[in-house]
């Protein structure tokens, strides 16, 4: 918290649904923080693909600057079919995740009650996974290039490498085991492809097999991505704390997030553990350009980064109650049309703010 006493969350929106669902997320933060009375307040800042046709920048010059004091940010979504995806990309939340050594992406998967899953299991219970994706270096280092199209049509190359360091991947992998280690199940499941990829992901495998061994509690699984993924529909039982590259882990929330019923429930954060930077809240969803406009993006992946978010201030119980008022809220049929119901964005969010009174702490 700063000196003013009250916490300074960075609200970037971004672009498409972005906008929407961010709306959503700083009015249930805003109703807790009044109801548990502790300061909140939010500076909002234009930047993504509008911003971008303006100024020629997904964000200002000295943006970094402008939000390195934050205690948190909090993002909609990036990209717009006026801007190359890679240059959105780049331009903001890469610039962001890199720039603030952002270098944990969690993201929960979780089975609400209620919301009819793609997974068609009825004999298992609740599945609760977490997602830890390696965010600072890996297949989105950076490096890499294109030349030679002075050569002629057809003859231009492109070199894309990936970045696998010591210190970058026992930095990630040690978190998932120590995430690890306070669940009821412990254990770490890795996904590679060391085989095809015998420099990075053997380098991988190697620091995961050592990191281990400081957590004899921890049980262990390595897979190759491939069978990662066929696992995720197969064997969803057997996962628990899922930990991969920058690309891997990436695809597998979508994955994770889409059997749970939408990509549109599932929530995340970019954290800076050292707590050097301010960490960053995000939906795992992108901007949706078909259905943004319409009113109708499930906030639910948004306002569940936002209960991320209190739990890295420091305000557990907050967070607790915000997770409960959700699953209550969708459990009552709460739902946008994307899980099958017919409740708009800030019906949903209504919804949420209505149960947070039998949550939150007295
Ligand atoms: P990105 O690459 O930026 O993650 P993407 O190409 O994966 O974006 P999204 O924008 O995430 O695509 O959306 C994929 C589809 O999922 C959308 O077309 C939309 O129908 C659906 N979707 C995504 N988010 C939501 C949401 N919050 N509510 C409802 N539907 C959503």
């Amino acid at each position: 918290m700063s000196e003013t006493n009250a916490y300074r969350i960075a609200v970037i929106p971004g672009d498409g649904i972005g906008k929407e669902v961010i709306r959503e997320g700083v009015r249930v933060l805003a109703y807790i923080a009044e109801r548990a009375r502790f300061g909140i307040a939010f500076d909002t800042f234009p930047w993504g693909c509008e911003y971008y046709l303006e100024t020629g920048r997904m964000m200002a010059a000295d943006g970094l600057d402008q939000i390195k004091h934050h205690d948190a940010i909090y993002f909609g979504a990036v990209g717009w079919k006026t801007v190359p995806d890679h240059i959105s990309l780049w331009g903001l939340r890469l610039a962001i995740t890199q720039g603030f050594d952002q270098w944990a992406n969690i993201r929960p998967v979780k089975f609400l009650p209620g919301i009819k899953r793609v997974l068609n299991r009825p004999d298992l219970g609740d599945l609760e996974w977490v997602l830890i994706r390696e965010n600072s270096e890996g297949e989105y280092g950076g490096f890499g290039g294109r030349n030679f199209s002075g050569r002629g049509a057809g003859k231009e190359i492109a070199v894309q490498s990936s970045v696998f360091t010591e210190e970058g991947c026992e930095r990630i992998i040690r978190y998932a085991f120590d995430l690890a280690a306070t669940r009821s199940r412990k254990k770490v499941t890795s996904a590679t492809k060391s085989n095809a990829q015998q420099y990075g992901m053997v380098l991988w495998d190697e620091i995961f097999a050592r990191v281990s061994k400081d957590y004899p509690q921890v049980e262990t699984e390595q897979w190759l991505i491939d069978a990662m993924a066929a696992r995720f529909v197969q064997k969803p039982e057997s996962l628990e704390v899922v930990v991969g590259s920058n690309l891997f882990a990436d695809i597998l929330s979508d994955l994770g997030s889409a059997l749970a019923g939408s990509l549109g429930l599932a929530s995340s954060a970019n954290l800076n553990p050292d707590r050097r930077f301010p960490s960053m809240f995000e939906p795992v969803h992108g901007s949706a350009p078909d259905i943004a406009g319409k009113g109708i993006a499930n906030p639910i992946g948004t306002i569940g980064s936002g209960a991320l978010m209190l739990r890295h201030l420091g305000r557990e119980a907050e967070a607790i109650a915000l997770e409960r008022a959700i699953e209550d809220a969708v459990g009552q049929g709460a739902l946008t049309p994307d899980v099958g119901g017919t409740f708009n964005t800030t019906q949903v969010t209504d919804a949420i703010i209505a149960q947070l009174d039998r949550h939150l702490p007295q």
